[in-house]
């Protein structure tokens, strides 16, 4: 690697003063610690508590959404989502192949088979145009229910994901499920604080889900939430990740086969510490993103991806897209042996042997954008000046 990157591999330590920057840490302070243990020295860490309450109502507040349901993790929230939205037993299931495999297992676990769509350069999410063309080759609308023609099977929902924190074309591909008769369930589990013209990301889907993995903007160390607007359908996620127990003083009656997938007290305690500095953190990544721009204006054939317009990305993973002229192995080799942590972007889902014969759309962005993605150290830092 030339000169350039040894410059902005030093620039990046400089920035973080650090001689091996990690991709994405947490960042804590004394509330974590005061809440916590509040739960630890008042007894009440696991399914009791008030903290659970107090971080679904003031994250329903941030999303500005009726309604936040938390639980165990992401992956759990997208698998909730997609059964109470009525996702069944072979049905299809459409979604980018650029996306973490959970958007994948958790139809998976319903019975449903994943039928994987392109994605667009401008956002990196589901491309709506490619999606509508598609529908249009391979769809049948009977009885107001779309049917795959190739495999018979009924298409149930669309799953977009807000890749990175950069909000998909919601306008464009509402109105596709909207001639489609298709629910849309969003996998914002990367885009809290991200929105799409001024609306929360995730407010727009029937369900959506949200992630507070380690590795996410914030973090309940392990987490997640189903977010709706429906107030039926947010009672019946919190009934069902509850073992669908019905209350009652002292008998154990579950009405169905329920889930236990409540998150504990204890991590939303830390939920709520760090939902209360998240603005901040917003904030900081923007700098942070300002700050890369110069960074990587110094690099030849290689750029920063930026919000769209119309949107406001969280900037959850900073992520840079290379030009034909490198072969992104040498760029990670470089940057991953000089304390510059960094990643590919996921392998594409249809790659992977347990989904490689699931249905599947054109996906030649997808592939080509598989050799020039890369995420390089994101951390917020706590920007002083202006
Ligand atoms: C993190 C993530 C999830 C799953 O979240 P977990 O909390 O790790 O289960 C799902 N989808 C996407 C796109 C994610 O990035």
């Amino acid at each position: 690697m030339n000169e350039q990157w040894i410059q902005f591999a030093n620039e990046i330590k400089k920035m973080y003063g650090k001689d091996v920057v990690p991709l994405h840490e947490p960042t804590f302070d004394e509330k974590e610690i005061e809440y916590v243990t509040e739960c630890i020295k008042t007894g009440w860490v696991s399914s009791v508590g008030s903290y659970v309450t107090r971080f679904e109502e003031e994250l329903a507040k941030f999303v500005g959404a009726k309604r936040a349901v938390a639980v165990v993790n992401g992956t759990a929230a997208l698998h909730i989502a997609l059964k109470i939205v009525g996702v069944e037993e072979n049905d299809e299931v459409l979604m980018p192949s650029l996306t973490f495999v959970a958007t994948a297992n958790a139809a998976s676990y319903l019975g449903a088979i994943p039928h994987f769509v392109d994605v667009s350069y401008e956002t990196l999410g589901m491309d709506p145009i490619k999606l509508n063309k598609h529908l249009e080759e391979i769809g049948v609308l009977r009885n107001g229910k779309l049917y795959n023609k190739q495999t018979g099977r009924r298409i149930a929902a669309v799953v977009p994901m807000h890749t990175f924190g950069h909000p998909v074309d919601l306008d464009r591909l509402l109105e596709v499920c909207d001639k489609f008769n298709l629910v849309l369930v969003e996998d914002a589990a990367e885009s809290l604080g991200s929105y799409y013209k001024g609306r929360h990301t995730g407010s727009f889907g029937k369900v959506s889900a949200i992630s507070f993995n380690g590795n996410k903007i914030i973090t309940t160390g392990g987490g997640g939430a189903i977010i709706t607007n429906d107030e039926h359908l947010a009672d019946y996620a919190k009934h069902l990740t509850t073992t669908a127990k019905i209350p009652h003083l002292w008998e154990y009656v579950h009405d169905e086969i329920g889930y236990n997938y409540r998150m504990p007290n204890i991590n939303a305690a830390l939920g709520l510490a760090q939902l209360e500095k998240l603005p901040q953190l917003i904030e900081n990544k923007r700098k942070l993103t300002l700050k890369y721009d110069k960074l990587v204006s110094n690099l030849d054939d290689v750029k920063l991806i930026m919000e769209n317009i119309n949107s406001k990305s969280n900037y959850w993973l900073q992520t840079l897209i290379l030009g034909n002229s490198y072969d992104i192995n040498d760029v990670l080799n470089y940057l991953n042996n000089n304390g510059i942590i960094s990643r590919p972007v996921w392998t594409p889902i249809h790659k992977l042997s347990m989904y490689i014969n699931c249905p599947k759309a054109d996906l030649s962005i997808t592939e080509s954008l598989k050799n020039k993605l890369l995420n390089i150290p994101s951390t917020p830092l706590n920007f002083k000046e202006s």
